[in-house]
Parts: C-alpha cells; structure tokens; sequence
C-alpha cells in the first residue's frame, strides 16, 4: 500500500531538491563496447545503463527470419546488483514486459526493409536503477542503434511523467515511481512529433494527462538535444582522430 510520505515540500521542491518540471542529471556516451556493433551508456539520476546493438545479423534460430524485414529483438536485463534488494537473475515477468514495451517503442524508427532475413539486437543492462528505467534504456538504445548505423526515421527519446502529491511532475525517481499516485511513460521521435510509447499507471483527469503529455514532450526535447550532442562528440573526436577535420 502506498504510504503518506510527502514527497514535495512547502516550496514546490521535491525530495531530490528539483523543480517540478525538472530532468535529473543526464549523461550519455556513445561507442563504449569494441566487441558491439554499437553501443551506448545513460546516466540518468541514479540510473546506470549500458546497450550493445549487434546486427543486422544472421537470424538463429532460421525459422524466425522475416522474408521481408529485420527481425528486431530486445532484451532488458537488470543486474542482481542493481538494487538495494538482491534481484533474482532469472528475467522475470516483469523484464519480459519491458523488453517487449521497449522492442515497440523502438521498431517505428527503424528502416527495418532494407534487411530482410536478418535480426538486430538489442541488449540493455541496468547496472543501477532508480526509476524510469525503461524509458532511459530507450533514450540509450536510439544512440546505440545509430551508433550501429541502421538507418532509422529518427532518434526515439523517453522520460516518465506523473503525479506526486497531487502535482504533475518530470522524470521521476525510484521514491516517486514507488510513493506518487501515477506514473505515465512516454517516448517520441521527436523530429517527427510522433509517439510510440506511452503507459500510463494510476489515475489522471484529463486536464492532468494534458499537463503530463505536455511535460514529457517538454522533457523529451531537452534530451534529444543531449543525444544528438553525444552522437555529434563520438564522430567529431573519430574525425579528429583520423585528421579529417
Ligand atoms: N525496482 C526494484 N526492484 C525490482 C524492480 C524495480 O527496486 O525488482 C525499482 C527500480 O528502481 C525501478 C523502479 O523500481 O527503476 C520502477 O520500476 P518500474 O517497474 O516502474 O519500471 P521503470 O520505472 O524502471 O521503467
């Protein structure tokens, strides 16, 4: 049951100190893994993610291959280290749920028909969470994505929204996802203004999903802009490198 714990206080301020309407501290790195074919690391709050993407690669088994597409398949794990409880190794239902949410929220974006017969991988490993773990393993699955070249529409880009103490608020944590009253997951590709993810857990008016729509759009274009600076900082120092530039 949920407890009575306040979780913004006088001021408008929440337990970690941040505005309403504020992101917690956000950290990508692109190309982190030699062995991947592309990878990406987040550092969201107290979230610590790290994504390989290998592919467009032979499909094993066969019979899953598509005559007409790449085969796109997700797998989210968390770490037994990840939280303060031990979290038993074997995925359970609930990483079987988000690895499939997060497949759908990604798959929009990807040009999936110019690979038929082959499958992309993805692997997101949660080394610390903190809430909101799913939508900053899609922010770090994009970049990874990209970092492998599949040719995609756009970057998908997610934060959770949701309603703590009665107030709407951005991107919250793990207190908040487990005390506040809803939590609403959203991703886009932003360029596009087109959603392919949002859940929504607890109850809003919709005066309150408006706010909260308008929110995570708010939040998602604050971390579009950092995805594409590191995406931009992997190939400019790659440039360098290779005095190109
Ligand atoms: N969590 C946990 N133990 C678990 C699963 C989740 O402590 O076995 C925490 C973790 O911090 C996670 C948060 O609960 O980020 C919220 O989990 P939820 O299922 O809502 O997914 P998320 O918000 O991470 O996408």
């Amino acid at each position: 049951m949920k407890s009575k714990l306040k979780l913004i206080d006088e001021s408008g301020r929440r337990i970690d100190g941040r505005l309403l309407d504020e992101l917690r501290p956000l950290r990508f790195e692109v190309g982190i893994l030699k062995n991947a074919d592309g990878s990406a690391y987040i550092e969201q709050g107290g979230n610590k993610i790290a994504v390989a993407v290998y592919g467009p690669r032979e499909v094993h088994p066969r019979h899953q291959a598509r005559p007409d597409r790449a085969l796109l398949r997700t797998k989210y794990r968390m770490a037994t280290f990840s939280v303060k409880d031990r979290k038993s190794p074997t995925p359970g239902r609930r990483e079987i749920e988000i690895s499939k949410v997060i497949r759908e929220a990604l798959e929009p974006a990807l040009l999936l028909e110019k690979f038929p017969r082959t499958a992309i991988d993805v692997f997101i490993e949660v080394l610390q969470a903190d809430g909101g773990t799913r939508c900053a393993s899609i922010s770090a699955a994009a970049l990874a994505l990209a970092d492998a070249g599949i040719p995609m529409r756009d970057l998908v880009t997610a934060v959770a929204v949701g309603k703590v103490d009665g107030r709407i608020v951005l991107d919250l944590n793990h207190l908040e996802d487990q005390y506040g009253e809803g939590d609403m997951p959203v991703a886009m590709m932003p360029s596009l203004n087109a959603i392919t993810l949002l859940q929504c857990d607890g109850t809003f008016t919709l005066e309150e999903f408006k706010e909260a729509l308008e929110l995570a759009k708010k939040g998602i274009g604050v971390i579009y802009e950092k995805q594409r600076e590191a995406l931009r900082s992997k190939y400019l120092d790659a440039l360098k490198t290779y005095r190109v530039i």
